[in-house]
């Protein structure tokens, strides 16, 4: 008999920490929990197995599951001193979703679970109150009507409206017991109509509770979620069923949400936000804005309200963080009194606050260098690599909120998710202004820049997942009003922001900014992340070099850490002005005179750029391709641009474009580029070779170290490596001739092609070095371009199979197959070959994780994501260490 549910309760548990694949993260915590010795109310967990045959099986259960369940429920109707679907002492029970990785706002939740009309008066009868069990009841009714049954939940939220304007009411406290009676009438009333109706047998809705959760799973925005987040769909999620506690019970009751540090800056100081009398999600969906932990000094804080409860508050954070060695995010309730942990996890943080507790943690002692390294998500580094609001520009603020999710951002305002999404695909930066979000606007939110919010504390829903995705993010500003309709947001000193107008905003000191405020550099070299980095430095094994052929792309790569340049694409260089008409006559000349005579007016500059290169680099390795594209990308495409070129040449517009259509090819990922230039324009790489050797002589001249690695790309044999290479040999041997003078360089070639892997042994008797261009070798592996990738994935996902993209991480099963061969057999004939990466996958921490394994000696990648990728081979690092 396979085991499918896991009880805990009472201080013991059938799972712990370690069995999250199975339980979840929030089962295996609340296991743990116990088992450390917490206040946790009792229950059972539903594994996730369950859900994975749940899906495998046309929606049904395994056979003894049922069992299972119900012998849980007696385990803790034993516990608690209740039954379950009783009419007298009645236990009421919460269902959450929990996946491996938490899912914020993702998955559905339902509470009260267990009400209906005979067990309402017993809760009512126990609690001494009816205006607390009817208001329970008719939450209960709401939230399972809107979860599990699918109703319009607009419906309900009109009823209480309408029941609270007709009794002149404010708030929804002011109802009282027989409103709510009234109330839970209209809300059955409402499913009759509709035909949802909210079944009275708590069995059947503890069913139809389980059954809601796993078809969150395959909701369009747990699916979309997931796509954000590379989360595959097979991994699913488990069930927990916990005993209800009561944070809405009273005004000795209350719940909270609470971070053992900072998650927005990382500072070591306990954190969070609770509301008196309030109910699970309060906190979270941002209705009400919540009040502080730690004292503040005005008597609203829980450490001021309940000093012996916040010392035992206190006590469970310094006792989780020390056993789990890492923040973690809680959530408690307190039932009359008395203190519950409903939840613990490690908590999210934005990536500054991440570097900042890797680096205090092991001034503590709690982690050593090779622990705080894997506490900072190599992706996430990207947020720290990018500008800040310029602290010298003349600023504006019209509007303060909470500081929720740290940075700067710039963007024309808008007031929905669907607008910011329409926006943003016009190339449109925006922010998104709410009055606070819900898990719909998530694709918004990743369209905007920025988000603010006027509702909501620090841990709602905005909050939260702004801070997963690294947006910056304002919250809770109690400064602005929303008029959704007229599409404006107005502040309370006079300013009125209406759509498209452009607002700043400054997540970590929570301000709003008029207009459009400059930014600067953010400095990555000193305190705490230059710390961590230098421990990166020292855990690694592949280099990381980087994609430049500008100087100032060379110079932003050397301050981000880059130790040489691993590609440069010198048809980059040909793209200006004043170049692109030498490039274009020397193309459509009639003849290899004719092509030279353009190609020398070129040279002066290639070898310019190389120079500069060379300096910049000094002393370390740089990579030249030689020119890679099909010649038309050169070339002009309107009937006017040609026949302007056509004059300039003094030729006809008929000869142009005869020219033009020659060479058009109807794949430009195929076909007459890479290695075939050189071999039928050998005075392309001439020229290209003698401009590499002229900048090297000239550049040791001036006192510089030059590594200059020539690459020859698009290569399929032995053959054409062999013919490249002789031109730039003889080439060489010339300019060395000519200047009395040599310089050490070598030759290499890319490996973008399926057959220059297979062909990896002959290659590698020729090449110095392989660079595998994982681009083409991605599309011409899989047959597919970047485009057709990203419609068909969306398509797959649509239908709920999660595939990977090829073009973020590398495909490990083809692509990845080509490149390990290629190393293993290149290295067999030739031990010394130089081993790198210079595709796009050269700066993704997943593919760097294979490279590492591969054995490569460099990854290479744009500038910006040079650090992310030195944090990613340290950690790869770590993990191939921990193989062994
Ligand atoms: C590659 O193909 O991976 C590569 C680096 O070359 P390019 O992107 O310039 O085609
Ligand atoms: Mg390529």
């Amino acid at each position: 008999m396979s085991k499918w549910v896991y009880k805990f309760g009472n201080g013991s548990a059938e799972g712990d920490a370690s069995m999250r694949n199975l339980l979840g993260g929030k089962g295996a915590n609340l296991a743990e929990m116990n088992k450390v010795g917490l206040p946790v109310p009792p229950g059972f967990t539903v594994t996730t197995e369950v859900c994975t045959y749940y899906y495998a099986n046309n929606n049904t259960y395994p056979a003894d599951l049922k069992d299972q369940v119900k012998e849980a429920v007696k385990y803790v109707e034993g516990i608690m001193g209740k039954k379950f679907a009783d009419n007298s002492n009645p236990l009421l029970v919460s269902v959450r979703s929990g996946a491996r990785v938490s899912m914020p706002g993702m998955m559905d939740t339902v509470l009260n679970l267990g009400l209906n009309d005979e067990t309402v008066k017993a809760l009512a009868k126990a609690s001494g109150s009816e205006r607390f069990a009817y208001d329970s009841y008719r939450r209960f009714l709401q939230m399972f009507s809107d979860v599990v049954l699918g109703a319009d939940l607009e419906l309900y939220e009109e009823a209480l409206e309408n029941m609270k304007k007709a009794h002149g009411y404010k708030s929804d406290t002011d109802l009282t017991a027989d409103d709510l009676k009234e109330l839970v009438n209209i809300y059955k009333e409402i499913g009759q109509k509709i035909g949802k109706v909210v079944p009275q047998d708590p069995w059947d809705q503890l069913w139809a509770g389980i059954g809601a959760v796993f078809g969150s799973w395959m909701s369009a925005r747990a699916i979309t979620y997931r796509k954000l987040n590379n989360i595959p769909g097979d991994w699913g999620t488990a069930v927990n069923v916990q005993t209800m506690v009561f944070g809405n019970a009273g005004d000795d009751c209350a719940t909270g949400v609470c971070f053992s540090r900072d998650p927005a800056t990382g500072e070591n100081r306990y954190y969070g936000e609770y509301l008196v009398n309030a109910q699970g999600e309060d906190v979270v969906a941002g209705i009400r804005t919540p009040q502080p932990m730690g004292s503040i000094g005005d008597g609203t804080s829980l450490e001021e309200r309940w000093p012996h409860l916040y010392k035992e508050l206190v006590d469970a954070r310094n006792n989780l963080e020390a056993h789990y060695k890492d923040m973690q995010d809680m959530e408690f309730t307190i039932e009359h009194g008395k203190l519950w942990m409903l939840q613990c996890r490690n908590g999210k943080r934005t990536a500054a606050a991440a570097v900042r507790m890797a680096v205090e943690m092991v001034e503590e002692g709690l982690l050593n260098h090779e622990e705080a390294i894997m506490r900072v998500g190599a992706d996430q580094l990207d947020q720290l690599l990018h500008p800040m609001l310029d602290p010298k520009a003349k600023k504006n603020v019209i509007a303060t909120g909470l500081p929720a999710s740290p940075g700067a951002a710039v963007g024309r305002a808008v007031f929905c998710a669907e607008d910011a999404e329409a926006w943003a695909a016009k190339g449109e930066k925006v922010i998104l202004i709410r009055n606070e979000t819900s898990p719909e606007d998530i694709g918004g939110m990743h369209a905007s820049q920025g988000v603010i919010t006027a509702r909501g504390g620090m841990t709602s829903h905005a909050a939260v997942v702004a801070r997963g995705m690294g947006t910056p993010c304002v919250s809770g500003s109690t400064d602005i009003t929303i008029d959704l309709k007229a599409k404006t947001m107005a502040t309370k000193c006079g300013v009125v922001i209406k759509e498209g107008d452009w607002v700043s905003l400054d997540g970590a000191k929570g301000q709003i900014i008029e207009g459009q405020i400059p930014t600067v550099q953010a400095d990555t070299n000193s305190g705490n992340f230059g710390k961590l980095m230098g421990w990166v430095d020292q855990i690694r094994r592949l280099k990381v070099r980087a994609n430049a052929e500008t100087p100032q792309d060379a110079k932003q790569a050397l301050a981000f850490g880059a130790q040489g340049i691993g590609l440069s694409r010198t048809e980059h260089m040909f793209f200006e002005p004043n170049r692109i008409a030498d490039m274009r006559a020397m193309i459509l000349a009639d003849n290899e005179a004719g092509r030279r005579e353009a190609l020398a007016r070129l040279l002066p500059y290639q070898k310019q750029d190389f120079k500069d290169l060379f300096k910049i680099m000094d002393g370390l390795p740089v990579t030249i391709r030689l020119l890679d594209p099909p010649l038309h990308e050169f070339l002009p495409h309107t009937d006017p641009e040609m026949q302007e070129l056509a004059d300039k040449l003094g030729k006809t517009l008929a000869e142009v474009k005869a020219r033009t259509n020659a060479l058009h090819e109807l794949n430009p990922m195929l076909g007459h580029r890479g290695c075939r230039l050189p071999i039928t324009y050998p005075e392309i790489a001439e020229m290209q070779t003698r401009a590499i050797i002229e900048a090297a002589i000239e550049s040791e001249d001036a006192g510089v170290k030059v590594i200059p690695e020539i690459e020859v790309p698009l290569t399929g044999s032995k053959k054409e490596l062999d013919i490249v290479k002789a031109i730039i040999d003889t080439t060489a041997e010339k300019v060395f001739a000519e200047k009395g003078k040599k310089v050490h360089y070598i030759v290499g070639t890319m490996i973008e092609l399926p057959r220059a892997a297979l062909m990896a042994e002959e290659l590698a008797q020729s090449a110095a070095f392989f660079g595998f261009g994982t681009n083409d070798l991605t599309q011409t592996t899989l047959g597919m371009s970047r485009d057709d990738t990203g419609a068909i994935l969306d398509e797959y996902r649509a239908r709920g199979i999660y595939v990977a993209d090829p073009f973020a991480s590398i495909d490990v099963e083809g692509v990845g197959k080509l490149v390990k061969r290629a190393c293993v057999e290149g290295r067999k004939v030739n031990p010394d070959i130089h081993l790198g990466v210079c595709g796009e996958h050269g700066g993704d921490p997943k593919s760097i994780e294979f490279f590492e394994e591969c054995g490569l000696d460099y990854v290479s990648c744009s500038p910006f994501r040079v650090p992310v990728a030195r944090l990613a081979a340290a950690q790869a690092a770590v993990k191939a260490k921990a193989k062994k």
